[in-house]
C-alpha cells in the first residue's frame, strides 16, 4: 500500500518522498491508520520492518508542536537503538516545524541531560532505567505525555527493566495511549499489555 493513501499532515508525507519510502511496509500499513485514530496498538513485528517508522509517523502526526510539554516518550532496550530511533524520528519530522526530540540514556552524565532537559522536549526516546531515574529527580514532567510506546519489549523484559518499565507506566496520566511493539509474545508481554493497555489493536505480521 502507498503511503500517498494513508492521510498524514503534508509535512511528513514531505520527508517520506525525501527519503524514498513510497511504499508502506505491512506493518505500518497495519498500525499507522488505528494509531492515528487513538487506538493501543500490541504489534509482533522485528527489527527491519519499518516499526520505527510506523511509530514515529503516527506519534509525530498526532503532536502539538505549539504545545511545549513532552508528549511522547519511547522506550528502547540499549542506548544503540535508542539513538537509532532518534535519528529516524528527525529525519521524518524534517519538515514538521519546532519539533524537539531528545534522547535520554544510561552511561550519559545526569548533570548534562537535566540541562538538555531545559529545551523542553516534544520527544524523549530512551533506556527504562535512566528515564526512571529522571522522573524520580522531577525532571520529566509527565501530565503532557500522551503517547507511550514500548519499542522491543520482549529485550526490555529481557534485560530485566520490568521494574522500571511499570513505575514508569504508573505515574503516566491514563488518558495516554500505550503502543506495545515486541518481535515475540510471550506471557510477561501479555501481562504487561493486560496491565497498561486499553482494548489493544492486536497486529501480528
Ligand atoms: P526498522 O524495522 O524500523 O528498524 O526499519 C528498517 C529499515 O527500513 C530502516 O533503515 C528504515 O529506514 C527503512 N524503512 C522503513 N520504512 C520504509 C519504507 N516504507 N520504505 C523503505 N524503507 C523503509
Amino acid at each position: 500500500s502507498r503511503f500517498a493513501d494513508i492521510a498524514l499532515p503534508a509535512a511528513l508525507h514531505q520527508a517520506l518522498d525525501q527519503l524514498g519510502y513510497e511504499t508502506a511496509t505491512p506493518v505500518q500499513a497495519q498500525t499507522v491508520p488505528p494509531m492515528l485514530q487513538g487506538h493501543d496498538v500490541l504489534v509482533q513485528a522485528k527489527t527491519g520492518s519499518g516499526k520505527t517508522a510506523a511509530f514515529g509517523l503516527a506519534l509525530l502526526a498526532t503532536l502539538q508542536s505549539d504545545n511545549t510539554q513532552l508528549q511522547g516518550l519511547i522506550l528502547c532496550p540499549t542506548r544503540e537503538l535508542a539513538e537509532q530511533v532518534s535519528k529516524e524520528l528527525r529525519a521524518l519530522a524534517r519538515f514538521v516545524p519546532n519539533i524537539k526530540i531528545l534522547s535520554l540514556c544510561g552511561g550519559v552524565s545526569v548533570r548534562v541531560q537535566l540541562a538538555s532537559l531545559s529545551h523542553e522536549p516534544h520527544i524523549v526516546v530512551g533506556t527504562p532505567g535512566r528515564i526512571q531515574d529522571l522522573i524520580k529527580r522531577g525532571a520529566l514532567p509527565l501530565d503532557g505525555l500522551s503517547t507511550v510506546i514500548l519499542d522491543e519489549a520482549d529485550r526490555m523484559l529481557d534485560m530485566g527493566f520490568i521494574e522500571p518499565i511499570k513505575s514508569i507506566l504508573e505515574g503516566t496520566p491514563s488518558r495516554r495511549k500505550t503502543w506495545l511493539f515486541s518481535a515475540t509474545y510471550t506471557d510477561d508481554i501479555r501481562a504487561i499489555s493486560s496491565a497498561f493497555q486499553r482494548t489493544p489493536t492486536d497486529i501480528a505480521i
